[in-house]
């Protein structure tokens, strides 16, 4: 595919070609068609992968020239930030010297961006905020604006820009083209492009966007601390991140790990500097091998590659999921992601799989037998392991045993390391003495 191929003029393809725009990005092959038809677009897509050029060239090739003083802008555009407006302006200066633009940003003086305004233009690209000073000043109008862009809504949101933007498009004419593009879909984007969109043609390129990780969702059961034992026991990863949202459950999670026979320690803010170091240098060297975090302690941590990363709690956004992510495939390595989701959250999944643009493989937990053999595995390893001299100390036991054939008392110390721990609350269990062995 290439630029001739759209409903661009020839000197616009030409020009493009000059800058060595040849063959259009995923996005804007997704996205152009419908937008040089005149039809609204929810583009996904991150910076960088050319979204300007998908609005800016339908700005381009809709708009004709005109020349009259003090004409009301036909397009507006969008954006979070006064940087990001000015690269827009400078791609729309580019592809379209046909029109006069305007860029109006905050941070500075009124009166130069209101006299630009008032001079009239074919095109304004604004930051909301600034935008909705002059609409209210009636600095800017906007009833003729046919073509609106929101670039980068979820920044926009993030900026705290949600009531000027609304505002801005209460007062465009109701017959408008928009095209919304945002790298993630929060409720808010999402409202906004239910309720400002007309039948838009969705152009998502965020699913096409490779990860290196896997993503699993397990649909666990109440007992989530047992569904993760055997789920670290049979993925047995050399390192691990588990995050949960509290501290509390931090400490009791890791606690509880490591009394199941996981090497598990918590990072969470209450612990200082001192403890946080050492927790991170086990898990550096690899004496600890599952850290248990909360997303606060988890920012700016700087551990190695780890190629496990259990969501043992949905995050609440799905920036956070995106974060907590990315802390496993790193440096051109693989890893697995595990999502916890029980009974009632699967609709927080899906939301999930929708703003990141990809679908989720929905694994099962491993059985008991898996997850034992898994532990019997790690278990035979790190007896081969021990120093010989270790072992001298104890080898006449094991002769004994061998010799009087005592296949009962091997199995029984096995049961001991590989069985999960009886409830307390069993009657059988006498106090000051492990029970094992049960089944
Ligand atoms: P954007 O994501 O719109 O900020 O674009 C990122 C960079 O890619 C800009 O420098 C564009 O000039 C450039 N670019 C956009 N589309 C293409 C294309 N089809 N081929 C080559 N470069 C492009």
């Amino acid at each position: 595919m290439t630029f001739e191929d759209f409903d661009l003029n020839a000197g616009t393809v030409r020009a493009l070609a000059r800058r060595g725009i040849q063959t259009p990005t995923p996005i804007q092959a997704a996205a152009l068609p419908a937008a040089l038809a005149g039809r609204d677009v929810l583009g996904l897509a991150r910076t960088g992968t050319g979204k300007t050029l998908a609005f800016a060239l339908p700005i381009a090739a809709r708009l004709e020239p005109a020349s009259a003083r003090g004409r009301l802008p036909r397009a507006l555009v969008l954006a979070p930030t006064r940087e990001l407006a000015l690269q827009v302006a400078r791609e729309l200066a580019q592809v379209a010297p046909h029109l006069v633009g305007v860029t109006v940003y905050g941070g500075t003086g009124y009166q130069a961006q209101a006299r630009a305004l008032s001079a009239g233009a074919d095109y304004v690209v604004a930051t909301p905020g600034r935008a909705r000073d002059y609409q209210k000043q009636g600095v800017l109008r906007l009833d003729a604006a046919a073509i609106v862009v929101l670039d980068e809504a979820d920044e926009m949101l993030k900026a705290g820009f949600e009531e000027d933007v609304e505002a801005l498009l209460g007062a465009t004419a109701p017959g408008r083209q928009t095209l919304m593009f945002s790298a993630t879909l929060p409720v808010w984007a999402r409202r906004l492009a239910r309720r400002h969109l007309k039948d838009p043609v969705v152009a998502n390129v965020l699913k096409d966007e490779a990860v290196a990780y896997r993503e699993e969702v397990y649909r666990v059961p109440r007992d989530r601390e047992e569904a993760l034992s055997r789920l670290l026991f049979a993925k047995d990863p050399e390192r691990s991140i588990v995050f949960v949202r509290t501290k509390v459950e931090a400490a009791r999670l890791a606690d509880r790990l490591a009394s199941l026979g996981h090497p598990a320690r918590a990072v969470h803010g209450d612990l200082g500097q001192r403890d946080r170091e050492r927790v991170l240098q086990a898990f550096r060297q690899g004496r600890t091998r599952h850290l248990v975090a909360t997303d606060v302690a988890a920012r700016g941590l700087d551990v190695p590659e780890v190629d496990l990363v259990v969501h043992y709690q949905l995050p609440d956004q799905p920036e956070a999921y995106q974060h907590r992510s990315g802390r496993t495939a790193r440096a051109g390595r693989s890893g697995t992601v595990a999502i916890f989701a029980g009974g009632g959250e699967a609709g927080r999944v899906r939301r999930i799989e929708a703003a990141v643009g990809r679908r989720f493989a929905r694994a099962e937990l491993p059985g008991d037998e898996a997850a034992r053999t898994a532990r019997l595995r790690r278990l035979v390893e790190a007896a081969r392991a021990q120093p010989e001299a270790r072992k001298a100390q104890v080898r006449a036991i094991a002769e004994a045993w061998i010799k009087a054939g005592d296949v009962e008392t091997l199995a029984g110390l096995l049961a001991e390391r590989l069985l999960p721990e009886e409830p307390e609350s069993l009657p059988t269990r006498r106090p000051g003495r492990r029970r094992v062995g049960r089944r």
